[in-house]
């Protein structure tokens, strides 16, 4: 297909008008056609048509939305090998990474469907009436979640597929009945419009409203600040930078009406090396622990940039398997310059901390016209750990930090201090963990998820998951947005009271056709009540 560069509002195309922006491709430097401008202005027009959607989209029969979300499925496999091909020359990410990133894509636009097909989800809540109860009748009392209204999402560069235009904060949204309008990322506009073409392509064959799906582009805070200030935007998906994410978070609180904003931002996520473990097995870890580092060239959220330990003979030999290993590590190309900068103006800025030693580093150098980043493992001890704010927070690239504790109690305090993490991890044998399981209640408190002898990278989209934790992580601790329940944060409960069987929403009637999961008066069941 013939990318145009034009916007997309309600399926109409909108040329790009002003100065014009060029995704880069980042192995090479070289500019990849065609220009992008500025959707500031468009704006209101895309949230009045989201507005002006709603209702098609949300009291469409849920079957209708599970099919749309099956042939959004198909749309995107339906690209070919002309959206890999796009999304390589814009990311430098693998073709083999992104054919199995569109894999999961494809994925949760099917486990959506079988989600709001089997229609348990909505928490539906039945207390039926007693009109003879003494001294006062009680009500008949139901209760279901209902779609917020249009949502704004933005995607990161990271993920260009499965946290973008047809990742979960969009096709959750859209199964939960909201329509969408999708800040694309400069980085990758090209994909973005591919995948704007299977969105609409599939809401075209489902015979829902095409106001339900707009995308606007740029590249200044402008157009992103306008789209979480549109009064009609009632809930904004955010998955990128601490930087970004906060101050967004911030527009979406001074509004007027404050709408919730949902930021899934940076984490350092720290691997705690507990002694047994390191006794029996530090080279094998230390091999797991590099691999992980550098998976997508360290650009994931839940890359390991912390690992601590108790000093020990032990620890020493991993530091210096990880050095070892970190030299035969080849630089890589990043995603785009911003973040091929920043990771060398966040490592380059450790480099000048006294306490702070490089331990090891990519064996060759990087080349900058192809946009690479070396491998680069540091080693410090804890006093310079805790006086160095700028080492709590992700420097986004291949590099970690393994910082030597003294004692196992200096490891709890410093567990106790750690701000919110998307993830820790726990290398340990089982008489480690249950040594340790004071380490384990504190970081209760300060992660969303929690590993043993695992890393947090590669991270399973499936109703258990939860890709989340207190802040800094994310703007708001209980929800998730990978995996199922990430539909949570685009619905908010309804009560109906008093209300005849027939004019209630079908999930709350009594016959129970979809045979849902409802509690009805404290009991669960699935049967009609
Ligand atoms: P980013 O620079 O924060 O960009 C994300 C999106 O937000 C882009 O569309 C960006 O547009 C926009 N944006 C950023 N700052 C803004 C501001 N101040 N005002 C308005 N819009 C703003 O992040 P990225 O480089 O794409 O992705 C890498 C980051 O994402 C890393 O920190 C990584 O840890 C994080 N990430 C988190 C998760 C998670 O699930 N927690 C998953 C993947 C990635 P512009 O570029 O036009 O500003």
């Amino acid at each position: 297909m013939t990318i145009t560069g034009h916007h997309f509002i309600a399926g109409r195309a909108v040329p790009p008008t002003g100065e014009l922006f060029r995704a880069t491709n980042p192995a090479t430097s070289e500019a990849v056609e065609p220009g992008f401008g500025e959707g500031t202005a468009l704006v209101d027009e895309a949230l009045n048509a989201a507005d002006a959607a709603f209702d098609g989209l949300r009291l469409a029969p849920v079957e209708t939305r599970a099919k749309f979300l099956e042939t959004l499925a198909d749309e995107i496999v339906a690209l070919g090998d002309a959206l890999l091909e796009r999304a390589h020359a814009e990311t430098a990410l693998p073709m083999a990474r992104l054919t199995a990133e569109r894999g999961r894509a494809v994925g949760q636009c099917k486990m959506f469907a079988a989600l709001i097909r089997d229609g348990s989800w909505a928490n539906l809540r039945i207390d039926r009436a007693m009109p003879e109860r003494q001294p006062l009748p009680k009500p008949d009392v139901r209760q279901m979640l209902q779609p917020l209204g249009p949502v704004v999402i933005f995607g990161a560069s990271n993920f260009p597929f499965a946290i973008g235009v047809v990742g979960t904060d969009t096709v959750c949204a859209l199964a939960a009945g909201c329509p969408v309008v999708v800040k694309g990322h400069p980085a990758h506009p090209g994909t973005c419009e591919m995948l704007t073409t299977a969105v609409y392509a599939a809401l075209q064959k489902s015979g829902l409203p095409a106001g339900a799906f707009s995308v606007l582009h740029g590249r200044s805070n402008d157009i992103g600040i306008a789209l979480v200030k549109q009064p009609l935007t009632r809930a904004v998906g955010f998955t990128g930078s601490l930087r970004g994410g906060r101050a967004l978070m911030d527009v979406a609180a001074a509004r007027a009406e404050p709408i919730p904003f949902y930021g899934e931002m940076g984490s350092v996520n720290p691997v705690f090396v507990l002694p047994r473990a390191l006794k029996e097995r530090s080279v094998k870890m230390a091999e797991a622990y590099i691999q992980s580092v550098n998976m997508g060239v360290g650009q994931f959220c839940t890359n390991p940039a912390l690992v601590l330990g108790i000093k020990s003979d032990e620890l020493r030999s991993f530091v210096n398997s990880a050095a070892d290993l970190a030299a035969k590590v080849a630089p890589a190309t990043m995603l785009h310059r911003g973040i091929c900068d920043a990771f060398d103006a966040g490592v380059g800025a450790w480099g000048k901390i006294p306490g702070l030693k490089l331990a090891g580093k990519s064996g060759t150098a990087p080349a900058s016209s192809a946009t690479q980043a070396a491998c680069q493992i540091f080693t410090t001890d804890l006093k310079t750990f805790e006086t160095n704010p700028s080492l709590h927070r992700e420097v986004f690239g291949p590099c970690s930090i393994i910082t030597e504790c003294a004692t196992r109690d200096e490891l709890l305090a410093f567990a106790r201090g750690l701000e919110g993490q998307l993830t820790a991890a726990i290398h340990g044998t089982p008489e480690d963990l249950r040594e340790f399981a004071p380490l384990v209640r504190i970081l209760e408190r300060k992660v969303g998820r929690i590993i043993f002898n695992g890393f947090g990278t590669g991270i399973e989209p499936c109703p258990s998951m939860h890709h989340g934790g207190p802040y800094p992580a994310a703007s708001h601790a209980f929800f998730t947005s990978i995996g199922t329940a990430s539909i949570y944060r685009f619905v908010r409960p309804v009560c109906y009271q008093g209300f005849p069987d027939d004019c209630l929403p079908e999930p709350l009637q009594n016959a129970n056709a979809r045979a849902a999961w409802r509690l009805v008066d404290g009991q669960f069941t699935n049967i009609p009540s």
